[in-house]
């Protein structure tokens, strides 16, 4: 079990409370650099009528309150799901130095399957990634609450790996800087 597996537990625990507040199962943890975990959020929209409350916003501000500033310079964003725009672009701005995270969204993921906000050289900062991390059971979970409300076939989605179509070869319009994801191999 590798520290990013221990991490990713945690998530998940906390991924499983969204659901008391009928929102989606995605849990996100902010470790500081000494990989102790100073924030976690799960995914916030339906509690609180936010539509930017996901689980890493949410988690980003707690560890930047934690912090007593923005800037959360090596830190680790821990997520079960590839973040979204959004969040992809507010790890960015956290100055974040390293994202982790579970399974691929290939409807909305803003890390390898749609777009690489959180890697492209036109922005001045980037992250190291880790993908892959407990992928099944971050899209279990997931999975299992889609299941339960709509009853519909939601085997597909998310993702325990990156489509082929997505991973190191842009589609036209894309960034062609956009690189390969790195496996969960740490
Ligand atoms: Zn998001």
């Amino acid at each position: 079990m590798t520290i990013w597996d221990e991490a990713m537990d945690h998530a998940l625990a906390v991924a499983r409370q969204a659901p008391n507040h009928g929102d989606v199962p995605i849990g996100a943890l902010v470790l500081d650099p000494a990989r102790e975990i100073i924030a976690s959020a799960c995914n916030e929209r339906e509690l609180t009528g936010d539509p930017t409350a996901h689980a890493e916003v949410v988690a980003l501000r707690r560890a930047a309150q934690v912090m007593g500033q923005w800037r959360l310079e090596d830190c680790t964003l821990v997520v079960t799901l590839e973040p979204c725009a959004m969040c992809a672009g507010a790890s960015v701005l956290a100055r974040i130095d390293h994202l982790v995270f579970g399974a691929f969204d290939p409807k909305a993921g803003a890390v390898a399957s749609l777009f690489d906000v959180v890697r492209d050289p036109r922005l001045n900062h980037r992250l190291r990634v880790t993908s892959g991390v407990r992928a099944k059971e971050c899209g279990e979970v997931i999975r299992g609450f889609f299941g339960k409300i709509s009853g519909g076939d939601v085997s597909e989605w998310p993702m325990e790996l990156a489509s082929k179509a997505s991973v190191g070869q842009p589609t036209e319009g894309s960034n062609p800087s956009v690189t390969a994801v790195e496996g969960a191999k740490e």
